[in-house]
């Protein structure tokens, strides 16, 4: 075999190896049963994609074939197969009731979402994996297996936040061109991290004091408090964000100082518990350290920083495209306790969002001697009729 001939050969088995992993999915696609409208409307979806990506690979092959080119590397399909294995994976858990009624839950909680954000109305699903994010292909969502309840689903609103940002486009990207070439003295990483803060303060603007107890109460880990991620900026900076974004709320005239206690029961909360971590000194330096400005005078704290971000974030982008979207019924929260509690219920005319309803839990479990376990299943009980409603899907 002359050296042409052994990279025909190559090229050829790759070609083979290709066509053969797209022609698995795709029998593992017709496999998935078609019980429910979710199988339905996502089914053809995938394998309208599959038969284009085996198009795509096929016009190579004759490419190559024609002798137009010696070689041409050949189409990935990687994140193809990874949203495909993803919805096998959904299908199968929708079949089984208990990992239904979450996944199908937050679908309902980002829909009433997304309908009140300009352009994000969403119509994919959500999916059960080993750590939370959002890829832009199918646009599914993943929440973190296992979920123990209600308790963190708010942060889906977080992986919205990814959503949300790749679809209000040119309001965005320029805001976050302008923001990371005007600020002095941000590294690479925040080219991830300008996004993880918008998705946190997106996520506290949409559903109120429940992320902010979720994210701080049950996943940022003090001990980690000062930890820059690749993508993550640290807790700390996130915690700021988030909480600046509910001081913003606190200031706004529909909701003028409902946060008061909420926000001063978080600063305790976080507080105690990063000095309990030994991460005192971090919050320090966070909180006094100037940055240096370009002419070497010192300029704004980290903290004042972050603070400011948020606040350019709610006003400048959130505010126009979001007015609707702003978690403002806190009062109404406070009444629907008793509908987890198991002391009244809903009536016929009450109006309520998953969003709403997420803080009423919350409130609840943190009173003294509350019952986790009773409140989520009340909480499901009285979003029951929400989850067997009619739920579209793209
Ligand atoms: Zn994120």
């Amino acid at each position: 075999m002359d050296d042409k001939e052994l990279v025909r050969l190559q090229f050829e088995l790759r070609i083979q190896a290709a066509l053969g992993r797209l022609e698995a999915s795709r029998s593992a696609i017709e496999q998935v049963g078609t019980r429910n409208g979710f199988t339905d409307a996502y089914k053809p979806f995938f394998l309208k994609r599959i038969r284009e990506q085996v198009e795509s690979v096929n016009y190579t092959r004759t490419q190559v074939a024609s002798e137009s080119t010696f070689w041409s590397p050949i189409a990935d399909s990687e994140s193809l197969h990874a949203e495909c294995l993803a919805f096998t994976e959904a299908s199968r858990a929708r079949a089984n009731p208990i990992n239904a009624d979450l996944c199908g839950l937050t679908d309902v909680f980002l829909r009433e979402i997304g309908r009140k954000v300009n352009g994000c109305q969403w119509n994919s699903f959500s999916v059960l994996s080993t750590e939370e994010y959002f890829k832009g292909l199918a646009k599914i969502i993943r929440l973190r297996f296992p979920c123990d309840g209600i308790w963190e689903l708010p942060i889906a609103a977080h992986e919205f936040g990814h959503f949300v940002a790749s679809q209000i486009g040119t309001d965005y990207k320029t805001f976050k061109r302008d923001y990371l070439t005007s600020t002095i003295g941000l590294g690479n990483a925040w080219d991830f991290y300008f996004e993880e803060i918008f998705a946190d303060v997106f996520a506290t603007y949409v559903a109120g004091p429940a992320f902010a107890f979720a994210c701080l109460l049950l996943r940022f880990e003090p001990k980690d408090a000062d930890v820059e991620g690749i993508e993550h900026p640290s807790y700390i900076r996130r915690t700021q964000a988030i909480v600046s974004t509910l001081e913003q709320m606190n200031n706004d005239s529909d909701t003028l100082s409902d946060f008061d206690e909420t926000l001063q029961f978080l600063s305790s909360c976080w507080e105690s518990a990063v000095a309990a971590a030994g991460k005192l000194e971090a919050l320090q330096v966070f909180r006094e350290a100037t940055l240096k400005k370009s002419n070497g005078e010192p300029g704004e704290t980290d903290q004042a920083r972050i603070a400011n971000l948020a606040g350019l974030i709610y006003n400048r982008i959130l505010r126009p495209v979001a007015d609707d979207a702003r978690f403002t019924r806190w009062k109404e929260v406070q009444r629907m306790q008793s509908w987890l509690l198991g002391t009244g219920q809903p009536d016929a005319g009450d109006r309520f969002s998953i969003a709403e309803l997420l803080n009423a839990a919350w409130l609840c479990r943190l009173t003294p001697n509350a019952d986790p376990v009773a409140l989520n299943a009340r909480f499901l009980k009285v979003c029951e009729p929400r989850l067997k409603g009619p739920i579209t899907y793209a």
